[in-house]
This record gives C-alpha cells, sequence and structure tokens, in this order.
C-alpha cells in the first residue's frame, strides 16, 4: 500500500525522455525560477526533443507563469523542482518538462482553441492560455475544479474556462478543437474527444492498461478527417476516472 503511496506521488512523469541532464552550474547561480526553466531545457536536448519553434513556444509561455502559484502553500517549498508535486484528492500536478512537451506537441497557433482534460491545479492550463486563443478545460474532482478556477482568476486568465465534469464527453458547446490535451492515463481514446477534434487537429494523450503500461501518444486528425497515432515515449500519469472506466457518474 505504501509503494502505492508512493508511485501515486510520482505519477505524471515521462520516464524515457533519456536520463535527467546533470545539474548545472547554472542551477546554483540562477534564481530557482530560471533554474527550473533550465532544466527543463537541458532535459529537452538530452531526450532529444525536436527543438523547434513550438519547444521554445512553451518554454516562453512556461517562464511567464510562477508554479508556486498553482501548489498547494505545503508544496510552495518544491514548487521549482521539476518532478510532479501532490496537489490533494489524491492528483498530482505533473512535472514541467512533461507540461513543456506535451504543449510543444499540440504544435499551438495563437489563432487555436484547445480542449484539456484534467485540470488539477490549472497549471497546464495556463501554459496552454499563454498561446492560443481559448482554453476549456475539464475537471472531475469538483473542489479542484473549484480552485484551479479561482486561482486562474486570480491571475487575470480570460481565456480559460473551467468546467467540473466527466471529461470522457469532452466539451461539445466548444467542439471542434484544434488541440486536445488529456492529462491522465485512459485504458482507450475516448470516441468524444476524437470527434471534437478538428480536421488538422492534435490530440496528446496518455493511453494504456495501467500505471506501469503507458504510453503518451500524438494523435492527428488529417483534414480529410484521417486519424493516425504516434507513440511518443512511456509515461505514467494519475488515472483517467469515470465513465472510460465504467465508474457511475460523481
Ligand atoms: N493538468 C494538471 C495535472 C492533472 S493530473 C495540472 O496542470 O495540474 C490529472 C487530473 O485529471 C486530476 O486532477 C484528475 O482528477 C483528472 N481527471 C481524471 N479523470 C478525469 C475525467 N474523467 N475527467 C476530467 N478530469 C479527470
Amino acid at each position: 500500500m505504501k509503494a502505492f503511496r508512493w508511485m501515486g506521488g510520482l505519477a505524471a512523469a515521462i520516464v524515457l525522455f533519456g536520463a535527467l541532464a546533470a545539474a548545472s552550474n547554472a542551477e546554483t547561480s540562477q534564481d530557482p525560477r530560471a533554474a527550473m526553466m533550465h532544466k527543463v531545457e537541458l532535459r529537452g536536448k538530452s531526450g532529444r526533443i525536436k527543438q523547434d519553434r513550438y519547444w521554445h513556444d512553451a518554454l516562453a509561455a512556461m517562464t511567464k507563469l510562477d508554479r508556486a502559484d498553482f501548489v498547494p502553500s505545503d508544496q510552495r517549498i518544491s514548487a521549482y523542482r521539476d518532478t510532479p508535486l501532490p496537489i490533494g484528492f489524491e492528483q498530482t500536478i505533473s512535472d514541467p518538462f512533461v507540461v513543456a512537451v506535451m504543449t510543444s506537441l499540440l504544435r499551438i497557433e495563437k489563432s487555436d482553441r484547445i480542449l484539456e482534460i484534467g485540470t488539477g491545479s490549472g497549471y497546464q492550463a495556463a501554459v496552454l492560455a499563454g498561446l492560443a486563443l481559448d482554453v476549456r478545460t475539464v475537471e472531475i474532482v469538483e473542489p479542484l475544479a473549484q480552485r484551479a478556477s479561482e486561482t486562474l482568476a486570480r491571475l487575470c486568465f480570460d481565456n480559460v474556462t473551467v468546467r467540473a465534469g466527466d471529461g470522457y464527453d469532452g466539451w461539445p458547446d466548444g467542439a471542434p478543437y484544434d488541440a486536445i490535451i488529456v492529462t491522465a492515463g485512459t485504458p482507450r481514446i475516448p470516441q468524444p474527444l476524437l470527434d471534437q477534434l478538428k480536421p488538422g487537429g492534435r490530440m496528446v494523450i496518455p493511453v494504456g492498461k495501467g500505471f506501469w503500461d503507458e504510453q503518451l501518444f500524438l494523435v492527428t486528425k488529417s483534414r480529410k478527417n484521417k486519424v493516425t497515432q504516434k507513440s511518443i515515449g512511456p509515461v505514467m500519469f494519475v488515472d483517467f476516472t469515470g465513465k472510460v472506466r465504467g465508474q457511475p457518474q460523481r
């Protein structure tokens, strides 16, 4: 049981993008926020993440945010560590490297409308909001949805809307979306999410049978509605709960 809780604390980490880059001198000389971003940059290089415009856009959007604003007060001391952190209700905020990778895979343009499933702390939504026109995000744990909504309002994000509910159904009112991001591990891709993706759209989603068997997938829909998926690498996310697992609606 203890091991399980420990693993839970580590959820949302990408494990196979190369070893964590060695600590640099910058880490000791820079302020902790800059040091965190420097580490993400180094991990991107050692993990052979494509150093394209979208990667740099993701890093720039993250640099503008203070991760400490999104974590519970008892976690603020750890806010600039490049690790997942507990945010209550057995959920986690992903590690910053994972946020950067997933964001860059979405290839976001300024005019894009985005759907996120798994609001959690609201950090990933805030990163997306810095790059896109509009972000809608759905969270199944109501108090988390409430808290993220308050956090985003306090930080004056006016292009993000949070809704409490099961993200299995997506958010039909705002569809179709240029990009969809799912931040919880699911046994299969929910059909409503595929349906709500625009032709030409991109989706990133962790899919697998369980915690130890999960891959991050980049799903693309061509202009002619042909869906293709590509595995990016092994990941560990908290579970996508609700309807996809036959669990009753809360
Ligand atoms: N993106 C978040 C990380 C979230 S962790 C951040 O930046 O902090 C994954 C989140 O997905 C958890 O908060 C969990 O409650 C939520 N989740 C799990 N299943 C869900 C579902 N069916 N619909 C919506 N949210 C879900």
